[in-house]
């Protein structure tokens, strides 16, 4: 089923056309990564869909209902079930795993669980920290973790929100080999249930993650396919030729 589409957006910035009429669909649940050349529209494609950026034209269909959810707020955005992982881990670093992820699980019930103390559901909680691989971290400081895990548990805390579609950005930048690796395996796993979106300069990363790949170029789609299919797209190869 298709989730997301994007149809038709335009948005330019002082004159100058960063999304030209940029339209593909994202299906759930799916593993998609999408790359192009710096400048290509990555990011402000994310701030669209998010809600971040207005763009001048065009249409973002969400659901079951193809409603479309431009002009919506973030937050209103948010709750529709869109989580948005930045490249910087942002986690609560004098907080342990635990506080962090029943944070994250408090702000999806609701400002009364916050105002009233009320406690999160340690059961749900245990859920987040096992699949992100955090289960054996729950009473560190988030700031003693490694690079990857913050990234990791980023990811539980956006999961409590209870996405459907996961907008990640650069997953495993600056991440060891064997984090690299349980990232990948992460990806594809929340991949059968929801739909995630991986931008990704990484070609290496890109070729691990065995996806669908669709590629940016000046803010509209220039291939979509597999890597090996994009990559012997002679358009494709020109941009990243800079020819
Ligand atoms: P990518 O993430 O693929 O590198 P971006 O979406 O960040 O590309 O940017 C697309 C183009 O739009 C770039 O040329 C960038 O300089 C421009 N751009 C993005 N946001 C703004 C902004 N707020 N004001 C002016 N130009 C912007």
């Amino acid at each position: 089923m298709t989730l997301l589409e994007v149809d038709g957006i335009s948005v330019s910035f002082d004159g100058f056309q960063a999304i030209n009429g940029l339209s593909f669909a994202i299906g759930e649940p799916e593993l998609r990564a999408v790359i192009g050349p710096n400048g290509a529209g990555k990011t402000t494609f994310m701030d669209i869909v998010t809600g971040k950026t207005r763009p001048d034209s065009g249409r973002v269909l969400w659901g079951e209902t193809n409603r479309n959810i431009l002009g919506q707020s973030e937050s209103a955005i948010a709750r529709l079930g869109i989580g948005r992982k930045f490249q910087k881990p942002t986690v609560f670093e004098d907080q342990t795993v635990r506080e962090n992820l029943a944070m994250a699980l408090k702000d999806r019930r609701g400002p009364f669980s916050v105002l009233f103390g009320l406690p999160a559901d340690e059961g749900r909680l245990l859920d987040f920290a096992e699949e992100v691989g955090l289960a054996a971290q729950l009473d560190r400081l988030a700031g003693e973790l490694s690079h990857g895990q913050k990234q990791w548990l980023e990811i539980g805390m956006l999961l409590a929100q209870e996405p459907r579609l996961l907008l990640v950005d650069e997953p495993a930048a600056g991440m060891t080999p064997a984090e690299r690796e349980h990232t990948t395996d992460l990806l594809k796993r929340l991949a059968r249930r929801h739909a995630v979106v991986v931008v990704e300069h990484d070609m290496d990363f890109v070729r691990r993650l065995d996806c669908r790949v669709t590629v940016l170029h000046e803010g509209r789609v220039l291939a979509e396919g597999s890597l090996d299919h994009v990559t012997q797209n002679q358009d494709v190869i020109d941009v990243y030729l800079g020819r």
